[in-house]
């Protein structure tokens, strides 16, 4: 954690994959309903959200930390099934 700024004008969030910043409108926002991870296209639904690249690896890396239930305050495990539809499946290619 380096220090905080109050840059308004233009807002960053962490993405919960890589833990890169971006500016908001590149990431993808996600809240948790019922024990699923539900993407936030327009931003508006209520509730803590994260922030997630909207690729196949962010996600994967997120899973694979289980940032999501530590991002949004919940008990894991989390269903990323409609996440995973909306970013694509990852390509596992060797
Ligand atoms: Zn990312």
């Amino acid at each position: 954690m380096s220090g905080r700024t109050r840059a308004q004008a233009c807002p960053e969030r962490t993405c919960v994959g890589c833990r890169q910043r971006a500016a908001r409108p590149g990431l993808l926002r996600v809240v948790v309903i019922e024990d699923r991870c539900v993407p936030d296209h327009r931003g508006t639904l209520p509730g803590r959200g994260a922030y997630l690249h909207p690729t196949p690896a962010c996600l994967e890396l997120a899973v694979r930390r289980r940032a999501f239930p530590r991002a949004l305050r919940v008990q894991g495990p989390l269903d990323t099934g409609e996440l995973r539809q909306v970013v694509g499946q990852t390509d596992r290619k060797t």
